[in-house]
């Protein structure tokens, strides 16, 4: 499983990039909302498997 797909701070995958909840690490904001990448996921040091919460 991609790492998008399973971290806990990750809440919905778009087309073009992870939308993700705020106490995501390595968050930015697009059009106010915070986002992440698919790449930046699958490379991101605070990766937090969601059955670990
Ligand atoms: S950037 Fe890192 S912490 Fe944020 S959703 Fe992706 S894997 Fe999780």
């Amino acid at each position: 499983m991609k790492k998008y797909k399973t971290c806990i701070h990750a809440a919905n995958i778009g087309n073009f990039a992870v939308h993700v909840y705020p106490d995501c690490p390595q968050k930015t904001k697009v059009k106010g909302k915070d986002v992440s990448s698919k790449s930046r996921c699958n490379t991101c040091p605070y990766w937090t498997p969601k059955a670990s919460r």
